[in-house]
């Protein structure tokens, strides 16, 4: 493999915040994908990255200009439906287009095996992965909070961190009625792991060597890499893979960052998979038999005790602030 392209042993790290408040607020960590996928656009290229349709699939998409890239902007904690996008960036390649390609480790891990050898105008960044979660549960969840609702779900922000901080994980869903209603009930049954797929228990990017150019991340254990930096509304964490990777993180502009040491930069998904639950097995038999109360009840913390402490939180949070 050509060297440019080589992954370096350990990769260089860097903390970054991009210098726009508003964009960084609309990003879910320190909103470095805007800052890249700002670089390729203003050089004629393609961006490729997930959006949430308004069927709330999540589904990736390609754009060339900022108003559909921001619509990739947040994370979206369920598969995403990948399509024909792997065909249309070699469209676009053969077409002689710079184009930047987001998703998952395996996802472009899946993209350059397709494409076959590294290409100088394909750069790939690739995300620190926990897991991603059967859209059929988001579905059926956000049907549940609809029914007490009684109206239609028109949004959902997986994480809010406008209105509780960067560090705290609450989905806020937005209805047609205009309710608004926080909770941590689909984070639960996220970090529960029973409705990851079956791949990511044996995921092999569990570890510091990533497929991208770049790798990107939440910054967990910022204050001990590089403290004074956070400020609760968001740090990206920066793995630079090869020298491609690192020579298009020098030409970024709008961002502020810090080097870190790989050592204090570590989270249990860059370390290894998350093991499959013992009780995978029951928690579909459960999905496809039972009411989503009671999946809500014992499976996502929804439980009465669960719920009064939920609010206890809320009240502090905003009393804080
Ligand atoms: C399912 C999932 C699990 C994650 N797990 C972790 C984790 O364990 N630890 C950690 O530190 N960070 C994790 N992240 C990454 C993190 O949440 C941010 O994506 C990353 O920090 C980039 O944030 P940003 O501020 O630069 O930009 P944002 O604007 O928030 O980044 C959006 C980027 O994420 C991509 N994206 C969003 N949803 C998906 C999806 N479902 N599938 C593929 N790509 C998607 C978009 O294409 C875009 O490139 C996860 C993200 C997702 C989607
Ligand atoms: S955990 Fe691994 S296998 Fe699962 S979606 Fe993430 S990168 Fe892919």
């Amino acid at each position: 493999m050509n060297d440019y392209y080589k992954k370096f042993e350990k990769p260089i790290v860097f903390a970054v915040k991009h210098k726009n408040l508003i964009t960084r607020l609309n990003s879910r960590s320190g909103g470095i994908f805007t800052a890249i996928s700002d670089y390729v656009l203003d050089d004629g290229g393609v961006v490729y990255g997930c959006i949430l349709d308004e069927k709330f699939n999540a589904v990736h998409i390609r754009a060339d200009n900022k108003l559909e890239r921001d619509k990739m902007m947040g994370s979206k904690y369920i598969q995403s439906n990948i399509g024909d996008t792997l065909k249309k960036v070699r469209l676009d390649l053969d077409a002689g287009k710079k184009v930047l390609f987001t998703g998952t480790s395996c996802q472009v891990a899946g993209l350059l095996k397709f494409i076959g050898e590294s290409n100088q105008n394909l750069l790939c960044v690739d995300i620190v992965c926990h897991g991603v979660p059967s859209s059929k549960v988001l579905h059926k969840y956000i049907r549940w909070q609809e029914k007490k609702v009684g109206s239609p779900c028109v949004g959902i922000d997986f994480r809010n961190k406008k209105d509780y901080g960067w560090s705290s994980h609450i989905e806020t869903l937005v209805f047609a009625n205009g309710t608004k209603i926080s909770s941590e009930v689909f984070k639960n049954l996220f970090y529960g792991h029973q409705c990851l797929r079956p791949a990511c228990y044996k995921c092999p990017f569990k570890n510091i060597v990533h497929p991208g150019d770049i790798t990107i991340a939440d910054y967990w254990g910022i204050d001990k890499a590089a403290p004074g930096f956070n400020d609760n509304k968001g740090v990206s964490l920066v793995l630079i893979n090869n020298k491609f990777g690192n020579e298009i993180f020098e030409k970024l502009k709008n961002i502020e960052y810090k080097k870190c040491r790989i050592e204090d930069s570590m989270q249990p998904p860059l370390e290894a998979p998350f093991p499959e639950p013992k009780n995978r097995s029951k928690f579909w038999t459960d999905f496809e038999r039972k009411s989503f109360n009671y999946l809500a009840a014992r499976y996502g913390g929804n439980s009465f005790l669960s719920r009064t402490k939920h609010t206890i939180k809320k009240i502090f949070v905003k009393f804080l602030k």
